[in-house]
């Protein structure tokens, strides 16, 4: 526990890790509060605001317990749609969950499954205040996991939009902000403008996976005049729930004429 952890306590957990739906005045006391802790506290991870001796500088700003947990997937995953397999399943065709699925993307790589300290780091990310902790997931995906299939022969980074509503009440889009960094790092081209969101989609639970896609259809459109013909384009997103999203932009690029999709996630549901 770090010292700073007094501090935290006075601030309401719905703050640390606020989904979407709260109060802007409640976003900016959260960020002014994060902002204080980390003037006090410089050597405190981004993640849990634990504090590290000021002698062990912090990789990706992260604690030694965070920075295991966010590198490394505690299991194996299927190449095609990132999800969860035994330890001893054949993906080279996918995995039982996929194999049947038709989906508009070729691969997607992810950091791990969605939970423990993945999950808040997530979670604290789609704050405004989240933004410089984007930056940083971006680059241990990158330097985690771009050996990856994924990855190679990426011509383009596009990051999965939110709706403009969406992304006023937030404050940014926390998908902007990784891919921008993977693209830096990858020294591949970064166009946010690209895809964009039609319409606002409901974010409640769809019983069935062809509710979810009924609820997903047209929610994508390819700027007019963006020229993805023939190009390999990385989609970036923070999690992957069902597939069923990132299926849908993916269409939408394919059907714009890109060669192929990769998906990269923070985390899999
Ligand atoms: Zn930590
Ligand atoms: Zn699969």
């Amino acid at each position: 526990m770090g010292r700073c952890d007094s501090l935290r306590r006075t601030v309401p957990a719905a703050l640390v890790a606020t989904p979407f739906g709260d109060s802007v005045v409640l976003r900016v006391a959260s960020e002014l509060v994060r902002h204080a802790v980390g003037l006090v506290y410089p050597n405190s991870c981004i993640v849990c605001d634990t504090e590290e001796p000021p002698a062990e500088p912090l990789r990706h700003g992260l604690c030694s317990g965070c920075l295991r947990s966010v590198t490394t997937d505690p299991f194996p995953a299927c190449p095609r749609c990132g999800q969860t397999v035994g330890p001893h399943v054949d993906t080279s065709q996918g995995c039982g969950e996929c194999r049947g699925a038709a989906f508009a993307f070729d691969s997607v790589v992810r950091l791990g499954p969605y939970a423990g300290k993945l999950r808040d780091a997530v979670l604290r990310m789609k704050l405004l205040s989240g933004e410089g902790l984007a930056d940083r997931l971006g680059r241990v995906l990158v330097e985690e996991r771009g050996t990856a299939q994924a990855f190679a022969e990426i011509d383009t980074v596009v990051p999965v939009p939110l709706h403009w509503w969406r992304k006023w009440t937030r404050g940014y889009n926390q998908s902007e902000a990784l891919a921008r960094e993977i693209a830096r790092l990858m020294g591949r081209s970064y166009d946010p403008h690209i895809l964009r969101r039609a319409r606002f989609t409901t974010q409640h639970a769809q019983p069935t996976r062809s509710a979810r896609l009924a609820n997903m259809r047209d929610a994508f459109r390819v700027r007019t005049g963006a020229r993805i013909t023939g190009k390999a384009v990385l989609l970036v997103d923070d999690v992957m729930t069902t597939g069923s999203t990132a299926s849908v932009a993916a269409k939408a690029l394919r059907d714009a004429g890109a060669r192929r999709v990769a998906i990269a996630v923070l985390a899999r549901r």
